[in-house]
């Protein structure tokens, strides 16, 4: 099958958290089964293009403002032979961040990623190259199978199917009415079945009427988004396509996050030689001038500093989670306060807490490696990479029974394949529960914590299962447009 991504991010070359993680991973194992696969996403500034081949061509990209020129650049994937195109226009790409500075959005957004839709469309007219499936993530590229159903549905590009993956309901993409024409789609779309909700443009909206299937990146935030409670406004709408909605568990790249080969950690270990977790563990405390304790269970934290992160109970707790007599270690970087607030208490806990606050992959992984619990006490979570990263590094979950945690962690009262600690009640006395209870196995039963540990490092978390899942979503958008549809 021909399979193109879009997207707003792709790791390594932009990120801000799961997206760019799933978009970087994913088409290698879907190459790996055959597939020709290919990426287009933003040139932005910081991408270097000195190892790229730079098409010929411009691309004359047609908005509702009038034709953008943007440069096309070919890349690959990193160790794949995918290709990534990247879309150059610096006018719009070229700048500090992927959608917006200092806590503001970028007042150009609407535009910017009508840019990358449209562009990438223009991109395959340019190629000569027509996907069966273009695979879209987020509100950055939900006008791609509006486009398909409208101005292009009887190019070359209208037999190609769409599957929209809804990475995080909570952002949308909206935009005051009154913007709407940048798009260059005409006004009946802008209606509640299509791009309209609330009196505003809302692009995952008109997202989920537009694309062939829709899928989320765990079975329960599939289940959850089509509640009042989790359904940020659009619950009904997902309801409508409910037929059509999946949900599919995230895997990771076992072959980067693997701590028997981690570059980027002081000793490298396994499920069956862990003797050098221990020493990842003491390096960590060096690092952070933390004092060294058997009894004293090291908690860490990788997180945005994002209220859906649960990180508002995490400072509600945070007296008592200290008087746990554990050690703590937050990285972080987000909200202003949580930044403050999460870095003013170093000197609270000297030698007991420390925190580094900013966006630091290679430390990221050096915590992983070194650390005995993480919290992940979410308000809501998609599917959440950080607790799987953690338990393939020996470092054990205590975390909020939501979304993808609910699916990938098994509580340590639900039997011998136990792997971390849940809560339900989104309270600080909930998180608290779960983590009073981590640190009385870690003191009192190490050998049963040894085993949470050996379990959660064994768990198969791997692409490979959600590739084939993927494939048979793919094959059926593809029967769907082409069919019935
Ligand atoms: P989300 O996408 O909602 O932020 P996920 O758990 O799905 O949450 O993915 C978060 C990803 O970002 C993980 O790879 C995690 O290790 C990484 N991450 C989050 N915060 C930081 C940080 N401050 N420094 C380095 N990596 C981080």
């Amino acid at each position: 099958m021909r399979i193109l991504f879009v997207s707003s991010e792709v790791r390594p070359f932009a990120m801000t958290g799961g997206l760019g993680d799933v978009t970087g991973s994913l088409p290698k194992y879907l190459a790996d089964l055959g597939h020709d696969v290919r990426l287009i996403m933003p040139r932005y500034g910081w991408i270097s293009t000195d190892s790229m081949k730079r098409h010929h061509h411009p691309l004359g990209v047609p908005t509702g403002v009038g034709e953008k020129w943007c440069a096309l650049w070919e890349g690959v994937l990193p160790e794949t032979s995918v290709p990534v195109y990247f879309i150059e226009n610096n006018e719009l790409f070229d700048r500090g961040g992927l959608y917006g500075q200092d806590g503001y959005d970028y007042g150009d957004n609407l535009l910017r990623f009508t840019v990358l839709s449209r562009g990438a469309l223009q991109t395959c007219h340019y190629l000569g190259w027509y996907p069966d499936v273009i695979h879209v993530h987020d509100w950055q590229t939900s006008l791609i199978p509006v486009y398909l159903n409208t101005v292009e549905r009887h190019t070359h590009l209208g037999r190609s199917a769409t599957v929209l993956t809804i990475h995080n309901l909570g952002y949308q993409g909206r935009f005051s009415a009154e913007q709407f024409p940048v798009t260059g789609l005409p006004w009946e779309l802008y209606n509640h079945l299509g791009l309209e909700a609330y009196g505003a443009v809302n692009l995952l909206k008109g997202g989920i009427y537009h694309s062939t299937l829709i899928n989320t990146v765990s079975p329960t935030y599939a289940r959850e988004i089509q509640t009042p409670e989790a359904g940020h406004g659009l619950d009904g709408v997902l309801r409508d396509r409910a037929a059509d909605l999946s949900g599919i568990l995230n895997g990771i790249d076992t072959r980067s996050w693997n701590p028997a080969t981690d570059p980027h950690i002081p000793h490298n270990f396994s499920a069956d030689s862990p003797e050098g977790k221990a020493l990842c563990r003491q390096s960590l405390h060096e690092e952070f001038g933390l004092d060294l304790d058997p009894k004293a269970p090291l908690v860490i934290m990788i997180t945005r500093l994002a209220q859906q992160k649960g990180i508002d109970l995490v400072a509600e707790a945070m007296e008592r989670i200290m008087d746990l007599g554990v050690r703590f270690l937050m990285l972080g970087g987000g909200a202003p306060w949580a930044e403050e607030f999460f870095s003013s208490l170093k000197s609270r806990w000297p030698g007991r807490y420390g925190a580094f606050i900013g966006f630091d992959p290679p430390l990221s992984r050096r915590m992983y490696a070194g650390a005995d619990m993480i919290l992940v006490p979410s308000r809501y979570e998609p599917c959440g990479l950080t607790q799987m990263y953690s338990m393939r590094y020996g470092t054990i979950p205590v975390a909020r029974r939501v979304g993808g945690l609910a699916d990938s962690i098994t509580d340590a009262d639900q039997g011998s394949d136990a792997t971390g600690f849940l809560f339900d009640h989104y309270t600080a006395d909930g998180l608290l529960w779960a983590l009073e209870r981590a640190v009385d196995m870690f003191r009192n039963s190490p050998e049963e914590f040894a085993r949470l540990r050996h379990n959660a490092m064994t768990r198969d978390f791997s692409w490979d299962r959600a590739a084939g899942t993927y494939t048979e979503l793919y094959s059926r958008a593809r029967t769907m447009r082409n069919g019935i549809r």
